[in-house]
């Protein structure tokens, strides 16, 4: 993975010299059962639109054809419903959603939120990518001592990913955004505030 700083942070799949991906062999996709959304997809194309003084949301997909892509030569027809059902993806969708209602939450505050430290962007980093260190964090005594959840809450993010990723989005909602949605134990930010002290 490749780490961009951009205007939005974001990470991209490293290709070998020819821009090729890393994951592909002379098989076929060495990582198929868990590969991207994108690569489920293709060669569907898809984006989200909001018509004016619409509250939701309304996906469009379309066929991208490209000379590479051999499966147009195939003689098969099939809707996008049932393709979609076929590679599986409405379960990366709605992670994809929460994650680009956070995205668009930094976007549409405009220039006034200023650029993210390089602490917000690690943070960042670790609750929407680096899914081991992010689950070490949220079940360390110093999380704990911070947040107020329950056992079923703690024994469902130690086992599941997607539970652990959502968590994450609405962590970050909370921290970057203001949007408490996760309640936090009374005198935790004014504890964390004086270690932080007695440390400088
Ligand atoms: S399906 Fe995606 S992950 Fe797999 S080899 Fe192709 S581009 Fe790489």
């Amino acid at each position: 993975l490749r780490w961009i700083r951009t205007v939005s942070p974001g990470i991209k799949l490293r290709t070998d010299n020819d821009g090729a991906c890393l994951f592909v062999t002379d098989e076929g996709c060495s990582v198929y059962n868990d590969r991207p959304t994108a690569c489920r997809y293709y060669p569907v194309g898809h984006m989200a639109i909001r018509e004016a003084g619409a509250t939701e949301d309304e996906a469009r997909y379309f066929l991208v054809k490209e000379d590479h892509c051999k499966g147009h030569e195939e003689d098969r027809e099939i809707s996008v419903t049932d393709y979609r059902k076929e590679q599986q993806v409405e379960q990366y969708d709605q992670i994809n959603r929460e994650w680009m209602q956070l995205i668009l939450k930094k976007k549409s505050a405009g220039p006034s939120i200023g650029r993210p430290s390089d602490t917000s962007l690690q943070f960042f980093f670790m609750c929407c990518y680096d899914m081991d260190r992010f689950r070490r964090f949220v079940l360390s005594d110093s999380f704990k001592a911070s947040y107020d959840m329950d056992d079923a809450f703690y024994s469902t993010v130690e086992k599941e990913d997607l539970a652990l990723m959502s968590f994450g989005i609405r962590l970050l909602k909370q921290i970057l955004f203001g949007d408490e949605t996760i309640a936090v134990k009374p005198g935790a930010e004014e504890k964390r505030l004086k270690e932080r002290r007695e440390i400088s």
